[in-house]
């Protein structure tokens, strides 16, 4: 046994494998020790295999979905092998077979899988500039690849969020935190065997109609990930039809921090609530669930399509149907995970309930369909359009199935009565056994005469006809004898033999025949699939929009509205999240624009500076997926890209101190934003010493507005920045609004415009309850260190602008005396030779 174990795990390196013995799935060696670690079963050993016992380690059989859901979460993949061969008759050890492979990023299993969440498998190959990207859905059939510059190549992986990375094995693990990364031979990922292997499965001779000609190293990527998927299962991927390329422009882009920082789906502290996410979550489907969460995670920058769901959700909203949103809710609630479902019929795992499921789906089409086209909104019309019935693929599903089929098509009860005769044959077998031998015992005694012959059935014998001693001399002469008992003779007919032979195999065969039916269910199913994935697709999107609807009304969000501007308008803004727990909230206004890119936010700690910032992102983010806002009105230019430099942790890990994470993420940011982009930094330039932090804060914050040009909000503790207002035109202060009141502080929330005037660090202290001994010691050594900054300051000001502006000087003056358009050609080079002069 262990050599045959050892030839097959031979075959699987780098997973778990998972070995069938009667009722437990065993590990042994280096496997069982990985396995007890990592699910917290006992190791125990069994025999010896070269000098030493082998460690051994399992989880029973029944409750192996459980284990298995753990290890994938934690990344490890399991090769399944079972016991194919029979054991009472198999000499040596029983025949075994690997027959599923269970990888994190190609999970179909319900079991298994997080309903509201996608599962990507991505492939990435590298060359010295670029990168090469293709993902999978496996569970959805979605397929892409794009390429792009390899400095992108992290914040597009924090994009996706892989559960499982392929990359060649001479390339350099990927500092990716998420994804369980893997190995492959370099070779496969040669682009043309790429082709290759994708011209074979989609059946075309090249890949000129997909639009991904020239992206070799994606396509490389994209061949290797195919064959991986391949490789974990045993039916052709009949449910990945197509292959696309990923527009790189296509998403408002968020590096990985912004995502953390703005809480979209995870929490700063790893958790699913409170978030964007989970406040929005109203959808009625998983499906609905997963596309929402790739909504917010790629907002669009696409106007018409941000436009198209936006129009759909007005209308959902107030157009049409009054209730209407809630009875699509209704109708939708109804829907299975249609997506999911016809992976499973592709790969051929569909359990009956699924299937019966989807029936009542495709039941529901016609209620979700026609209220859609009386909304008058062009994309609800899409998705009703989309969401047009196939009679013929319901009518089969009605026919075929049970209307409550069984759990398992193994135990029979799954195929309905009426759909295929000779199971009803075999089933009426079963069933009418009783009132058969009733009438063929009636029969038998009219032949016979034999008033008191019984026909009667028992385990060891068989069906027989039971004769009195007395009468055995007048049975007819087709009896044969079975049995002799010491009062009676049993006796067997061709009539009787052929009718046991049937009976006994009926329920075997009965089940058979559903096993095959149902097999050949699935396979007319598959013809059906892009027609699933479509609906699948449009039932989610129209979750999603009547989420939206739903969500607008119930925490009064409202339309935004897009200008081709230089400009970012918000009046009375709202963080949706915070809003939901702070009693009271504070909406504030935002205006940012030509002339105003970067606002200055000062204002004592916990004054809502953060919330202020994020608020703001929030509102963007939202917008751009086509979301009803918090505000009163939302205008917005156009949006490229959104950064946040909030908060500081340690990345321990990492090797890098709260400092270096800071400057790292701010330096990522000075590279890439553009005017176009929104910037959020808070508090830059803490964790080293006063001066160094301010000088990098003030340096920081003039690329910012001079060289990125991007929209920024920039809060800050260091007061000296306040003064870049009066340098910079394009700077502007605000701050939030806090009083003192009787040596207390009050934070109002508001935010308003121009700088603070004091940072009220040493109330706030007091508020979290520093002792009073040490706030009274404060307060004096911040009266001394105010007194001695003022003798400093007249020594000369340490943070002149980068570019100071000009000194009240005669140049100066002789400059302000000048109106350029009053000048004539000539005065006008006077003037100038008059300026040089006075130069000199
Ligand atoms: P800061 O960044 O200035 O230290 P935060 O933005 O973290 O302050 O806000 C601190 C707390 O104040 C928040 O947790 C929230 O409860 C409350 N808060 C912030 N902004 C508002 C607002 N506009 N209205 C009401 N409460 C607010």
């Amino acid at each position: 046994m262990m050599q045959q174990y050892l030839s097959i795990k031979a075959r699987y390196p780098g997973m778990l494998l998972f070995y069938r013995m009667g009722d437990f799935y065993e590990l042994f060696h280096e496997d069982a020790e990985r396995a007890s670690r990592l699910l917290d079963i006992t190791l125990t050993s069994r025999g010896q295999s070269a000098g030493s016992p082998i460690k051994m380690a399992g989880v029973p059989y029944h409750a192996a979905d459980q284990y298995l859901a753990k290890l994938v979460r934690l990344g490890e993949s399991v090769a399944i092998c079972e016991q194919i061969g029979d054991p009472g008759t198999s000499k040596g050890p029983v025949e075994r077979q690997v027959t599923r492979v269970i990888t994190p990023g190609t999970l179909v299993d319900a079991s298994l899988l997080d309903e509201r969440q996608d599962n990507l498998l991505a492939a990435v190959a590298l060359s010295p500039d670029r990168a090469g990207i293709a993902w999978i859905g496996f569970a959805s059939g979605e397929f892409r690849v794009f390429e792009i510059s390899r400095s992108r190549l992290a914040p597009e992986l924090e994009r996706l969020r892989p559960a499982e990375l392929l990359m060649p094995d001479d390339s350099q693990e990927l500092a990716i935190a998420t994804a369980a990364q893997k190995s492959l031979a370099a070779w496969k990922f040669d682009p043309d065997r790429a082709q290759r292997v994708l011209c074979e499965h989609f059946g075309t001779r090249d890949l000129a109609g997909f639009g991904v000609e020239g992206l070799n190293l994606a396509l490389g990527a994209a061949g290797a990930l195919f064959e991986y998927c391949k490789s974990t299962q045993t039916q052709s991927l009949a449910h990945i039809r197509t292959i696309a390329r990923e527009p790189s422009d296509q998403y408002v882009r968020l590096d990985a921090q912004t995502r953390r920082n703005l809480e979209i789906s995870e929490t700063l502290r790893g958790e699913n609530a409170p978030t964007l996410f989970s406040l929005l979550d109203d959808c009625a489907s998983s499906m609905g669930s997963r596309t929402l969460r790739r909504w917010l995670h790629h907002p669009l920058r696409d106007r018409t399509e941000i436009e198209a769901r936006l129009e759909a959700v007005e209308t959902l909203c107030h157009g049409g149907m009054p209730g209407g949103p809630a009875t699509l809710r209704r109708h939708l609630a109804q829907c299975a995970d249609v997506e999911r479902i016809a992976t499973r019929i592709a790969l051929r795992s569909a359990r009956p309930k699924e299937l019966a499921a989807l029936r009542e789906t495709l039941h529901q089409l016609h209620s979700l369909r026609d209220p859609l086209d009386s909304f008058g909104s062009t994309r609800l019309q899409e998705l009703g359009n989309q969401l047009e019935p196939r009679p013929q693929v319901l009518a089969l599903l009605t026919r075929a199935l049970r209307p409550e089929p069984g759990a398992v098509v193994r135990e029979g009860g799954v195929i309905a009565d009426g759909f295929d005769a000779e199971l009803d044959e075999l089933r009426a077998i079963q069933n009418d056994c009783g009132a058969f031998l009733l009438d063929l015992e009636s029969r038998e005694r009219q032949r016979s005469g034999i008033a008191n012959l019984k026909v009667e059935y028992n385990r060891v014998h068989g069906f027989y006809i039971e004769v009195s001693r007395a009468r055995s001399e007048s049975v007819p002469a087709d009896y044969r004898r079975r049995q002799t008992l010491k009062n009676a003779e049993r006796y067997i007919t061709p009539e009787l033999k052929s009718f046991e032979d049937k009976a006994l195999s009926a329920q075997d065969r009965a089940l058979a025949r559903e096993k095959y039916l149902y097999d050949v269910l699935l396979e007319d199913l598959t013809a059906e699939i892009p027609w699933f994935q479509q609906v699948a697709r449009a039932l989610a999107e129209l979750d999603v929009l009547v989420c939206f609807a739903r969500r607008a009304e119930a925490l009064g969000l409202s339309r935004p509205t897009f200008s081709n501007l230089d400009e970012i308008i918000v009046e009375a803004g709202r963080h949706p999240v915070v809003e939901q727990q702070a009693g009271e909230f504070v909406p504030n206004d935002v205006r940012l624009g030509h002339r105003r890119k970067l606002l200055l936010v000062t204002g004592p700690n916990m004054g809502g500076k953060s919330t202020y910032m994020r608020q703001l992102a929030l509102i963007a983010l939202l917008a751009h997926c086509g979301s009803f806002v918090p505000a009163k009105r939302a205008q917005l230019g156009p949006l490229d890209a959104i950064f946040t430099r909030i908060g500081a942790s340690d990345d321990l890990a990492g090797g890098r101190s709260t400092f270096m994470v800071e400057m790292t993420e701010a330096a990522e940011i000075l590279h890439n934003a553009t005017s176009r982009s929104l910037v959020l930094m808070d508090e830059v330039g803490r964790g080293t010493s006063t001066f160094d932090g301010l000088s990098l804060a003030w340096a920081i914050a003039v690329h910012l507005v001079e060289k990125n040009r991007a929209y920024t909000l920039f809060a800050t503790h260091y007061f000296e920045l306040i003064q870049l207002a009066q340098l910079h035109e394009d700077v502007a202060n605000v701050h939030v609004h806090a009083v003192e009141h009787k040596d207390r502080i009050v934070f109002l929330h508001s935010v308003q415009e121009g700088p603070a005037n004091q940072s009220y660090g040493i109330q706030v202290a007091q508020l979290a309850g520093i002792p009073v001994a040490a706030i009274r010691g404060a307060k004096r050594k911040l009266a001394e260190l105010e007194s001695r900054s003022a003798v400093a300051h007249q020594q000369g000001d340490l943070f002149a602008a980068p570019a100071p502006v000009a000194p009240r000087d005669a140049l100066g003056e002789m400059l302000e005396g000048i109106d350029p358009d009053a000048l004539s050609p000539r005065e006008a080079l006077e003037a100038l030779y008059r300026l040089k002069k006075a130069r000199d």
